[in-house]
């Protein structure tokens, strides 16, 4: 959610239909609510619902109940480049609304369109609308709602990174995979290691080392070429077969003695790896290890398959 022209049509376009950003310039307002299923093409199983700028909530057909009882994120999005008054009001107004129906929904406010602000400006204008928000928060008693910000923009990699953590919040496995994902490299004398939804760019876990955000720009960067050169290369024309498959992988050898490896886990989930190329001496443990963490991430994604079959038996029943 949001006000007009603050940048939601683009984020979902950049994020999960490989728009470049430089074609959002074109795309036209949003005059209704646009459900996108994605979970078709991607790991992450879920819809995005696009909302118009100038959406009433007073309206007594706006179904509020429906809208916000299964939702489990509301990303709203602030344009940083212009006045946000307007912006932070219907902020307090949306998730006052949302948090009476639903009180388990994770709000996320994204301080959008910072490629256009300095370093300082940045920090200033995070910091201002952090404190309005939830100045305005305490004054009408809802204190318990809890706000986070991410700073974003379609023009760099911090859309995908703020949309990982969106995503990782609504993932009840993380803390399996985390631990997975620390068992995994401290055994193979592994830098870093992202389990990424390959369409998406998002990761939807890594390992508790910290993530600086060049180390992540490299991963999606490798998967952007991986991806490419699989499409190019890797189509055959008697199979009508993905161009690449849980056998795929990939191997980038940077000239300050690093190491990209890139794993396919299943159809939608990547590993990619930072590591010291004298610690690639031992790829055959690295292999091996990998094989071991694929086979858990099926073990746990199937647990929550069989879950999610029982569900919607007990549903339908
Ligand atoms: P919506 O009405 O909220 O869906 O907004 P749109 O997605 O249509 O975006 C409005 C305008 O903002 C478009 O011209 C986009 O190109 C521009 N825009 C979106 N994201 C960014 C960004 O991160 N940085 C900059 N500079 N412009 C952006």
């Amino acid at each position: 959610m949001g006000l007009r022209r603050s940048g939601k049509s683009s984020i979902q376009k950049v994020v999960f239909h490989k728009m470049s950003p430089n074609e959002t310039l074109f795309l036209e307002s949003t005059n209704k609510i646009i459900k996108d299923d994605i979970s078709n093409s991607s790991f992450v199983q879920f819809q995005i619902w696009d909302f118009p700028g100038q959406i009433d909530f007073f309206d007594p057909t706006f179904d509020s109940d429906m809208i916000f009882g299964g939702c489990g994120a509301l990303v709203f999005v602030i344009d940083a480049q212009d006045d946000y008054m307007e912006a932070l009001n219907k902020l307090h107004l949306t998730v006052t609304k949302a948090y009476k129906v639903n009180q388990t929904i994770k709000f996320e406010v994204f301080i959008h369109k910072v490629d256009g602000l300095s370093d300082d400006c940045k920090m200033e204008t995070q910091r201002d609308i952090h404190t309005r928000a939830n100045d305005d928060l305490a004054d009408s008693g809802c204190d318990q709602i809890h706000l986070s910000f991410h700073l974003t923009s379609i023009y760099d990699h911090s859309i995908f990174e703020a949309f990982s953590k969106v995503v990782q919040k609504l993932i009840p496995q993380l803390p399996t995979l985390e631990n997975l994902l620390n068992i995994l490299i401290s055994n193979s004398a592994i830098e870093k290691a992202f389990l990424f939804d390959v369409v998406s760019k998002i990761y939807i876990a890594t390992d508790s080392s910290p993530v600086d955000m060049q180390s992540y720009e490299l991963c999606c960067d490798m998967i952007d070429v991986v991806i490419d050169v699989s499409c190019i290369y890797g189509l055959r024309e008697d199979l009508e077969a993905a161009a690449f498959d849980n056998q795929s992988s990939s191997l980038i050898k940077l000239n300050n003695g690093t190491i990209l490896y890139l794993r396919e886990v299943n159809k939608f989930l990547a590993l990619v790896c930072i590591l010291r190329e004298d610690n690639f001496d031992r790829q055959g443990v690295i292999d091996y290890n990998f094989l071991c963490f694929r086979k858990a991430i099926q073990q746990v994604f199937e647990l929550r398959n069989k879950a999610l079959t029982t569900t919607n038996i007990n549903n339908h029943s």
